[in-house]
C-alpha cells in the first residue's frame, strides 16, 4: 500500500484484506486460529511468521492485523498492536517495556484508571514513579534523571483539559534517555501530531472516537516496529489482552468515517463553547478551542483542531448541576466519550467519585463541574437544550 495516500483515503482504504471472494466490507475472521496445509508449514511459521501467516488469535488475525495497519498509517507509526481495551492497551505498553528498579516520571493528572496502573500497579512490582504538574516544565525537568525509562501524559487531561506541551516535554525526556508514552484519547487520531512532536509510544481507548458510536471495547499501541514487535508483542501475546476480530472490524468500519466525524463533532464543541463562554451561571467555559484557556496557544500548535470535549462549571454547585443534567432533553447522562451521542458527565460523583476532596479540588473537579462530550446533533439543538438545561438550575 503507497504511504503518499492522504488520511482519509488511508482511513478508507488502509490494511484492506480480500479473501478470494473479493467482497467489498472487509470481511470478519471470526476464528479462533488457522489451518496449516502441512506439518512442515505449520513448523515454519511457528520459527518465523511471515506477513499474513496467523497462528492464533491470541497473537494475531486478519480483520486485527487490518485495523492495526490502518490505524497506524493514520498517527504516522512504523506499526501498532491492537488490545481488548484502552486500558489493555495502557498497561500493555508500561509492563511491557519496564522492570522492578526503573523510573518513570508521569503527569498527576490521568484518567482514573491509568493513575491506577502508574500508581498502584507498576509500583507493586519495584518501579519508581514520580508525578508532576504536567503543564509546568521545571518540574518535568528536576523529575527526570539519566536513566529515568520512560514519561507517561495525556496530552489533554479528563475532565478539566489541561493541554500538555508535548514537543517540550519530550526534548527533556529525550535528552535524559526516556521514552515517550502518550494517551492521546482527548487528542483523537485527526489531530494528533504526537509522533512529529517526539512521542514514542502513541496510546489509545478505541471505545471512544475511533468506533464513536458506543459499541465495542478496544484499544491499540502505536510505535516502531521494534518496539511494537520485539517488545509489546511478546508481552500482549503471552498476557492475553488481544482484540476481538469482531470488534476490530468495529474499529475499522470506525476509522472509516473517522475524519468526518471527530472534524464535525470539534465544530459544535466550538460553537457551544462560545455561545456559553459569558454565561453568567456558569464561572468557567473550558475548552481548548477558547482564546481564554490557559494553553490555549499550546494546543494551536501541537494538533489540528481542539478535540470534542468541553467542560461547564456550573457556579451554584452540585443540586444545580443535577438539576441540569436531569432537564436534558437531546444529550445523555453517561461517562462514553467521543460518540455521535452528545454526553454530558458529572465527574465529582462518578468518574471521580473516589477521589479524596483534596485530590478533587487540585485537579479543579469542583461540584459543579460538568464534562460534555459533544456528538453529531444539529448544534442549534446542542445549544437549546443546553440552555433549557441551564435555566432550570
Ligand atoms: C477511556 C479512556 C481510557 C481507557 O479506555 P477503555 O477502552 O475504557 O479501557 C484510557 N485513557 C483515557 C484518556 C480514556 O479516556
Amino acid at each position: 500500500m503507497t504511504q503518499d495516500w492522504g488520511k482519509r483515503t488511508k482511513l478508507v482504504h488502509q490494511g484492506a484484506r480480500r479473501s478470494q471472494y473479493g467482497e467489498v466490507a472487509e470481511a470478519i475472521y471470526l476464528t479462533q486460529g488457522f489451518v496449516y496445509p502441512t506439518a512442515e508449514a505449520a513448523e515454519a511459521r511457528f520459527l518465523a511468521a511471515q506477513a499474513d501467516e496467523f497462528i492464533y488469535a491470541r497473537y494475531g488475525n486478519p480483520t486485527v492485523a487490518a485495523f492495526e495497519e490502518r490505524i497506524a498509517a493514520l498517527e504516522g507509526t512504523e506499526d501498532a498492536f491492537a488490545t481488548a481495551s484502552g486500558m489493555a492497551a495502557v498497561s500493555g505498553a508500561l509492563t511491557s517495556m519496564l522492570r522492578a528498579g526503573d523510573h518513570v516520571v508521569s503527569s498527576r493528572a490521568l484518567f482514573g484508571s491509568c493513575l491506577y496502573i502508574l500508581e498502584e500497579v507498576l509500583t507493586r512490582y519495584g518501579v519508581e514513579v514520580t508525578f508532576v504538574d504536567g503543564t509546568d516544565m521545571e518540574q518535568w525537568k528536576s523529575a527526570l534523571r539519566p536513566g529515568t525509562k520512560a514519561v507517561f501524559l495525556e496530552t489533554m487531561s479528563n475532565p478539566t483539559l489541561e493541554v500538555i506541551d508535548l514537543g517540550a516535554v519530550a526534548s527533556l525526556a529525550h535528552d535524559a534517555g526516556a521514552l515517550v508514552v502518550v494517551d492521546n484519547v482527548f487528542a483523537t487520531p485527526v489531530f494528533s501530531r504526537a509522533v512529529e512532536l517526539g512521542a514514542d509510544v502513541i496510546v489509545y481507548s478505541a471505545t471512544k472516537h475511533i468506533d464513536g458510536q458506543g459499541r465495542a471495547l478496544g484499544g491499540v499501541i502505536c510505535g516502531t516496529r521494534d518496539f511494537i514487535r520485539g517488545t509489546v508483542e511478546p508481552y500482549m501475546k503471552h498476557t492475553g489482552g488481544a482484540l476481538s476480530p469482531f470488534n476490530a472490524w468495529i474499529m475499522l468500519n470506525g476509522l472509516t468515517t473517522l475524519d468526518l466525524r471527530v472534524r464535525a463533532q470539534a465544530a459544535n464543541a466550538q460553537a457551544i463553547a462560545e455561545a456559553f463562554t459569558s454565561d453568567p451561571r456558569l464561572t468557567r467555559v473550558i475548552y481548548p478551542g477558547l482564546p481564554s484557556h490557559p494553553q490555549h496557544m499550546v494546543a494551536r500548535a501541537q494538533m489540528d483542531g481542539f478535540g470534542t470535549v468541553l467542560a461547564l462549571d456550573i457556579k451554584a454547585g452540585k443540586e444545580a448541576a443535577f438539576r441540569f443534567l436531569n432537564a436534558l432533553q437531546i444529550v445523555v447522562i453517561s461517562n462514553n466519550l467521543g460518540d455521535a451521542r452528545s454526553i454530558a458527565t458529572h465527574p465529582a460523583t462518578t468518574t471521580h467519585q473516589r477521589l479524596p476532596d483534596d485530590q478533587k479540588a487540585a485537579l479543579g473537579i469542583t461540584p459543579g463541574l460538568i464534562r460534555l462530550s459533544v456528538g453529531l446533533e444539529d448544534v442549534t439543538d446542542l445549544i437549546a437544550d443546553i440552555r433549557a438545561g441551564l435555566d432550570m438550575i
